[in-house]
């Protein structure tokens, strides 16, 4: 099967701190892939990589047959600066923190970018925007602003504004990490309809059964290299390397306790 994201060798280091050393990931259309691994081992600067809000200081990084990683420097221009746009408008990222625009209403956030990105006229923008809201189960707030919403909901209505600029690929960094845990199951199933529909996601979690239940792959990274990766079952229960051991039992006695 032909990649629709394939990094090779990707380097990454802040002054003297080297925090992606080389990482290889290819990532097929319909693919699941959940990131695990420790606070500080690399996870959210490789994603943000691939969207190119940092840019890799070495390696190639193909999105759709495309090598993107050029366009990831700062340097170069409007012909640049254009690039980058077009590939941000086809690779989604979902935050910890939901970055909602307060003074516009949940629709509101959900259609601006359609249409000054993709050109939808309002009407158009507006069918979409309730079609997405009604898939993440928030019809009813369309006219609400975003503060009167529970931190879940805020949460629906980030993704449901991702998808409307109809992305090939979802990005999640730590989507749940921000809520009150009576709160994570919503955002979750938002997820796992995603995932039924077929959307290529690429998850960083710690819900560890989530990623067992719907990732078609999981991709241990720690001190910015992949350790191990593999069908959810073999690396969550059955880890062949030491770090991904140590990494999960002393997760799994955390998040216990
Ligand atoms: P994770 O998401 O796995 O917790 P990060 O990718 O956020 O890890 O960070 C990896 C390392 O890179 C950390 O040591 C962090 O302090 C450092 N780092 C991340 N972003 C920056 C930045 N913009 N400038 C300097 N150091 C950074
Ligand atoms: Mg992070």
């Amino acid at each position: 099967m032909t990649a629709l994201l394939e990094l090779a060798d990707i380097h990454k280091r802040f002054g003297a701190e080297e925090v992606l050393c080389g990482v290889d990931l290819s990532v097929a259309k319909g693919e699941v892939v959940a990131i695990i691994g420790a606070s500080g081992s690399g996870k959210s600067t490789l994603l943000r990589c691939i969207n190119l809000l940092e840019s890799a200081d070495q390696g190639r990084i193909q999105f759709d047959g495309q090598d993107i990683a050029p366009l990831g420097r700062a340097h170069g221009g409007r012909a640049m600066e254009a690039g980058r746009n077009h590939v941000r408008a086809r690779i989604g990222m979902v935050f910890q923190s939901f970055n909602l625009w307060p003074h516009l209403t949940v629709l509101g956030n959900v259609i601006e970018a359609p249409q000054r990105v993709r050109g939808l006229n309002r009407a158009e923008a507006e069918r979409e925007g309730r079609a997405l809201l009604d898939k993440v189960g928030l019809s009813a707030y369309a006219e609400a602003r975003p503060s009167r919403l529970s931190g879940g909901q805020q949460q629906r209505v980030a993704i449901a504004r991702s998808l409307a600029m109809k992305p090939d690929l979802m990005l999640f960094d730590e989507p749940t990490s921000a809520l009150d845990p009576e709160l994570v199951g919503e955002v979750l199933s938002v997820m796992r309809l995603l995932a039924q529909d077929g959307m290529t996601m690429i998850c960083v979690t710690h819900e560890i059964a989530f990623a067992r239940e719907i990732a078609t792959r999981v991709v241990f990274i720690d001190g910015g290299c992949v350790v191990e990766q593999g069908p959810a079952a073999a690396v969550l229960d059955t880890p062949s390397e030491p770090r991904t051991q140590r990494f999960l039992a002393r997760f799994l006695k955390d998040t216990r306790s």
